[in-house]
């Protein structure tokens, strides 16, 4: 097992191994024959290490463990195998809790804007989501209110405390959209785009990258990896369903990523179930569902009035029905030994991360 360093010195320390495994014919590769960075460890086909050479390659840098089969060899130290912690305020993605992210579709007037932000924060939301640049499938549909929508996302963080998730579409927009936001959103469309990827990595915020909607997790994985080697080490990850043949839900939400993501990386996981299915009345058990597979986190659109909601009305939550399924979710979290991640002081402070 590697040290859970960044994925360019992951890579250096995989290089060390490698070189040493070499020195003596043995081959070293990714366990799960992915080569993805992310993957924490490294395969040494050779036969049981002896204690001399257990003893080398706990001098190797970057090497946090050494296993035999099951049998642990050695482990360095447990705090330089434990894995980072995206941090937001009081929102803590990675740690076993849960935290909501929510609002519109788009950003709409700022009244209804900051009515809704603080009804939301009193449910549990951590974070106020909503798109000032919206990637809408046709150009006829509406496409966010841009500068102008960011200016309402900044006095929503001004004067509620959350933290803002909005999405940038190009890479020219991420300092633009970087001024205003506490996380950038890549979307399911842009999954793949890796200038923007390199763009938005590398501005210091952390990034919250959508699962292409016909992306494989290894795919999805990669499109992170750019985010990472663009100096980006606060990653959420974020299911929101596939495309699929049935026009009863929007999209096939793959609720087994979750559990599965976790085994390929340290990476905080989190849920859409408002894009994943498209339907507000699916939208609370999907949220159930989300956590109880092991999210940390959920994105969900909720609006004050949610027929009218400019786009994805569809799939828009009222505000009563977000603060219900919040409170379930308390009680179903607490039953799992976790729980909904509380809302920050109306004092905000800069994200710790
Ligand atoms: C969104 O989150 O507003 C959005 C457009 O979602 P996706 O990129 O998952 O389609
Ligand atoms: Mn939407």
């Amino acid at each position: 097992l590697l040290t859970d360093s960044s994925p360019r010195e992951r890579r250096a320390a995989a290089e060390r191994v490698r070189a040493w495994a070499a020195e003596r014919g043995w081959k070293a590769g990714p366990l799960n024959g992915s080569g993805l960075e992310f993957d924490r460890s490294l395969c040494v086909a050779g036969p049981r290490p002896t204690a001399g050479e257990l003893a080398q390659l706990r001098e190797i840098d970057g090497v946090a463990a050494v296993h035999w089969g099951q049998e642990a060899l050695f482990r360095v130290t447990d705090a330089e195998v434990t894995a980072p912690v995206v941090h937001l305020a009081d929102a803590r993605f990675g740690k076993g809790d849960t935290s909501l992210i929510a609002g519109p579709c788009s950003v709409e007037d700022v009244d209804s804007m900051l009515a809704l932000a603080q009804v939301l924060k009193r449910s549990g939301a951590t974070a106020f989501r909503a798109g000032a640049y919206k990637p809408r499938t046709s150009t006829y549909q509406f496409q966010g209110q841009g500068q102008a929508g960011l200016e309402i996302l900044a006095e929503v963080h001004a004067q509620t405390g959350l933290a803002v998730v909005t999405e940038v579409l190009e890479a020219a927009a991420v300092e633009q959209v970087a001024a205003v936001a506490q996380i950038l959103q890549i979307g399911s469309r842009n999954m793949s785009n890796t200038s923007l990827l390199r763009a938005a990595g590398s501005v210091g915020l952390p990034v919250l990258l959508k699962r292409g909607m016909s992306a494989t997790i290894s795919e999805f994985l990669q499109a992170a990896e750019y985010l990472a080697d663009s100096g980006c080490s606060r990653i959420l990850l974020c299911e929101r369903g596939l495309r699929h043949f049935d026009k009863e839900t929007r999209n096939l939400l793959d609720l087994s990523s979750v559990p599965l993501l976790k085994t390929r990386t340290h990476l905080p996981v989190l849920v859409d179930p408002s894009h994943g299915v498209g339907r507000a009345d699916l939208v609370q058990p999907m949220m159930l569902a989300a956590a109880a597979a092991g999210a940390d986190g959920l994105l969900v659109e909720v609006h004050n009035d949610p027929q009218n909601s400019v786009s994805d009305a569809a799939q828009a939550l009222s505000p009563q029905q977000f603060a219900e399924t919040a409170s379930t979710l308390r009680k179903l979290l607490a039953s799992l030994d976790r729980r909904l991640t509380t809302a920050p002081d109306a004092e905000f402070s800069t994200p710790l991360c």
